[in-house]
């Protein structure tokens, strides 16, 4: 870990391992701040991958709070918007907090920037949006989800550098540990599970004991469900969530995350059908777990590009049998509710037509009725032979070409027309089934089956 102890006793971090541009827009803030005698702090995420970090190091975002004064951070923002025209600023909320964006800047690439006046918040009911009050640097760091994610660096002077640790967070970073700040923390808010898992599966970190104690409390209390049944919507359970979720399908490290989710039981969270316990054995967890190793396997090979949506869909797909309340629990899209809907019914269909065993012809006719997407739902869910032909058709049949065509039929005589069609099928059809191999071998198998129109092909 980069960060230095201070002769004051305090651990101290320097912005000098930032990387410039980023030290470059710092110091306006920072000017801006101290011309107004603020204290402006970086806090969160930054300072942690700051004090991780060996090198200079490059942040996406940046996210800055000033100690007291409502308003300001729109004020710095214009500061900083006087540099840099061309960023984009948008204003949030009472509190003001301006929200900064470059897009696709020749320098600072996409860095998005927030600049918020410290506050605290209060949860009216479980899984709620917060009511937000202003407060003081300490509170403000107090609300946040991890010890790790609750430390601020000050930026301006006096005692720049300087990190703020009510929480202990430097020695959970040493000791690779998420710990929650208070014992309400996941009743408040269970995205904070889910961004726990993906911090944990980032940064190869564990849960503390108590704090993993305090999630499975909070699940087997029926809390969640009881604030869904009492108030409906519950924006931590529902669009919040599925931002996680966008997250951690972002994200490389979206498998090991995922199974830290499936751990911890915490699936559930998004709906009770995703009771991981409930619905599988210690066989059927394996035989998921597999299904999603495969799945990497497909989308890394075979270009299967699934995007998070996609990724959503299969986690509902694969661990909700019958179920589509999950994704209307988290607002998919609705041609994603209808997949999920039909999808019991397409399986069944799929699940009956093939044959284990089935030649790749037989395979293709079969398949060809469906969508990619549907496709992929279905493998997710099924054993083999079903996923393997499944897999072999989207990554190999759908794409064999019939090895001659229209125009060949017809310089080799015969009769344009429909049959076409017929004769370039059964090409197709003996090509994926390896009965020929190249235009020679299709040439003389169109000759063996003539037209189907004519009576010694037997077709009509
Ligand atoms: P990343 O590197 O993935 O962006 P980050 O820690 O910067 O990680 P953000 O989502 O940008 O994550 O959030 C910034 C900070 O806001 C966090 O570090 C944390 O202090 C706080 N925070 C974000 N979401 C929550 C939450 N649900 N509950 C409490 N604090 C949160």
């Amino acid at each position: 870990m980069a960060g230095q102890g201070s002769s004051q006793g305090f651990e101290r971090v320097s912005i000098e391992r930032l990387v410039a541009p980023l030290r470059a827009v710092l110091s306006i803030a920072i000017a801006a701040a101290e011309a107004e005698g603020w204290q402006l702090y970086l806090v969160g995420g930054g300072v942690r991958d700051l004090i991780l970090a060996e090198g200079m190091v490059g942040l996406s975002d940046l996210d800055l709070v000033v100690d007291g004064v409502v308003g300001a951070g729109v004020k710095l923002a214009k500061a900083l918007q006087e540099r840099y025209p061309e960023v984009k600023l948008e204003i949030h909320g009472k509190f003001q907090t301006a929200a900064l964006t470059w897009n696709g800047d020749p320098v600072l690439g996409d860095l998005s920037m927030d600049l918020a006046t410290a506050r605290t918040e209060r949860y009216e009911y479980p899984a709620a949006n917060p009511v937000v009050v202003a407060s003081s640097i300490e509170l403000d760091l107090f609300r946040r989800d991890f010890s790790v994610n609750a430390m601020a660096l000050r930026l301006t002077s006096p005692g720049a550098g300087e990190v703020l640790d009510f929480y202990h967070g430097m020695e959970d970073l040493a000791a690779r540990e998420l710990r929650v700040l208070h014992d309400r923390s996941f009743v408040d808010d269970p995205t904070r599970i889910f961004r726990g898992a993906r911090f944990a599966a980032r940064f190869g970190f564990e849960f503390e004991s108590r704090t993993r104690a305090l999630f499975e409390a909070a699940i087997g209390s029926g809390i969640y469900e009881q604030s869904r049944a009492e108030h409906g919507k519950v924006p931590a359970l529902q669009a919040r969530l599925k931002s996680e979720l966008k997250y951690i399908f972002q994200s490389p490290h979206w498998k090991s995350a995922l199974r830290i989710l499936i751990d911890l039981e915490a699936l559930q969270c998004i709906h009770p059908s995703l009771n991981t316990r409930d619905c599988l054995d210690a066989a059927g967890l394996r035989r998921l777990w597999r299904s999603w190793c495969r799945m990497e396997v497909w989308m890394r090979d075979f270009g299967l590009g699934l995007g998070w949506q996609g990724m959503v869909e299969v986690l509902v797909a694969s661990c909700a049998r019958d179920e589509v309340n999950p994704a209307v629990e988290l607002r998919l899209e609705a041609g994603a509710i209808d997949r999920l809907t039909q999808l019991p019914e397409i399986e069944a269909e799929i699940l009956k037509s093939l044959q284990p065993g089935a030649l790749p012809s037989q395979v293709y006719q079969v398949l060809r009725a469906y969508d990619e997407m549907s496709l992929i739902l279905v493998a997710a869910r099924s054993d083999d032979p079903w996923r393997c032909q499944i897999w072999k058709y989207l990554t190999q049949y759908r794409s064999v070409k019939p090895l001659l065509s229209g125009q060949d039929l017809k310089s080799l005589g015969y009769p344009a027309g429909k049959t076409f069609k017929l004769m370039l099928h059964q090409v197709l059809m003996a090509t994926l089934d390896g009965v020929i191999c190249d235009r020679d071998e299709a040439i003389g198998f169109c000759r063996t089956i003539g037209s189907p129109l004519t009576p010694n092909s037997g077709g009509t």
